[in-house]
């Protein structure tokens, strides 16, 4: 049977890797996949990642199955840090969370969840967005249609175009947001626009579903949060799916968290039977590992409070690159303004960089970026930096 099995087309960002490590060139570089990486180029496991693993370690109970949707500690403590320890929305119980393999597996638990319950509904992405929303949607059997996101010319937010595509939008519609740090293109709405955009949504009767991949990277692990606290009035409904692979460096452990949040518990309590459901014919029940990690963490004062300031360390070195990368090409009489680079917020950035001049940065000058000109930022280092920008300007000159 297998004769017939055709191959399929190899992931655009994992085959990039596969070219890199094939590289011999000690100078290449490696701006493609969005891991983030210390100023070593290393992607390091975070010191309180290493003191819960320890104390777990001594204190291994059980390895018996989780709840469907995992432990209620973990429920918790992801809400408490997307809306705030006191929220109304923790102390009334109308959210209901299940801890999902990484934001991948929320994503495709209410993937399944919205085929099940609402068969009509077809979820809106932004243009462009991460290569992966469109394809999980599509496996679950959910349609997708696009929104405008990118001012090309500006490099920036096309926020009227936005509105106005937004306020085309049925009621009944999903629409997808990214939370904060916009991958690929590193833009981000203010929190004016964010009213806006959750007013737009409030009267078109559409359910926002936020994409939290990067709290901690933009701004701050609070400040971050704003965007999707812009949904979060007593009685609205929206999804959230968390990833904590960057902010907790646990890519591998695949923790994250799918959120829905109702009018209220009873709601909550059918809704979130229905996740179960969607979860159960799915995987059955998440790994436990990661979460434990994440809520030994997030419950202790001393751990959280380290963990705030690695989250800061991510993020300073990401915005110093930035800065340094702006510097670097101005140095060496890159043509344009790239004052932008270091407005947009996250791990990426949209270069501007054509697939052409893409090409020639990896067969000229061993620079791996996505065909898209999507970089990176935390794959340079202040050692690369200065060959980074003297090749992007030899390729920008052409
Ligand atoms: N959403 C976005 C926007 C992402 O960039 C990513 C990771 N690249 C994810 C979701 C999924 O993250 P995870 O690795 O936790 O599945």
């Amino acid at each position: 049977m297998f004769e017939s099995v055709s191959a399929a087309p190899p992931d655009a960002i994992l085959g990039l890797t596969d070219a890199y490590k094939a590289d011999p060139n000690p100078d290449k570089i490696n701006l493609g996949v969005g891991v983030y990486q210390d100023a070593s180029g290393k992607t390091p496991v975070l010191g309180t990642v290493r003191e819960a693993a320890s104390r777990l370690a001594k204190d291994l109970a059980s390895k018996s199955y989780l709840p469907i949707t995992g432990s209620a500690e973990y429920g918790e403590a992801v809400q408490k840090l997307m809306f705030g320890v006191e929220d109304e929305i923790v102390r009334s119980r109308r959210a209901v969370t299940a801890h999902t393999p990484g934001g991948t597996g929320a994503l495709r638990v209410t993937a399944d969840f919205l085929k099940q319950n609402f068969e009509d509904a077809t979820v809106w992405l932004s243009q462009p967005t991460w290569a992966n929303h469109p394809a999980v949607f599509a496996a679950a059997g959910v349609p997708t249609k696009i929104y405008s996101y990118f001012d090309k010319a500006a490099n920036g937010l096309a926020f009227d175009k936005m509105i106005a595509d937004l306020k085309k939008i049925p009621s009944g519609d999903v629409v997808l947001l990214h939370g904060c740090c916009h991958n690929p293109t590193g833009i981000d709405p203010t929190p004016e626009q964010w009213k806006q955009i959750a007013e737009t949504l409030r009267s078109m009767g559409a359910m926002p579903l936020i994409d939290f991949a990067y709290q901690g990277f933009g701004e701050g692990i609070q400040e971050d949060a704003a965007g999707l606290q812009a949904f979060c009035r007593p009685g609205e409904e929206l999804i959230v799916c968390s990833s904590f692979s960057k902010n907790f460096g646990l890519y591998r452990e695949r923790v994250g968290a799918a959120t829905f949040v109702t009018a209220d518990q009873d709601s909550a309590l059918r809704v979130g039977s229905q996740v179960k459901r969607a979860i159960r014919s799915n995987y059955s029940n998440p790994p436990s590992h990661g979460a434990e990690l994440v809520v030994t963490i997030l419950t202790d004062h001393k751990l959280r409070q380290q963990w705030d300031g690695e989250v800061a360390e991510m993020r300073d070195r990401i915005n110093g690159m930035r800065k340094l990368l702006v510097e670097k090409l101005a140095e060496h009489g890159a043509p344009g303004d790239h004052s932008f680079i270091q407005q947009q917020r996250g791990m990426f950035s949209f270069s501007g960089l054509t697939p052409e001049q893409v090409e020639r940065l990896k067969h000229d000058y061993a620079i791996y970026i996505v065909g898209s000109g999507r970089i990176n930022v935390a794959g340079i280092t202040p050692q690369n930096v200065d060959r980074l920008a003297h090749s992007i300007t030899d390729v920008l000159k052409g």
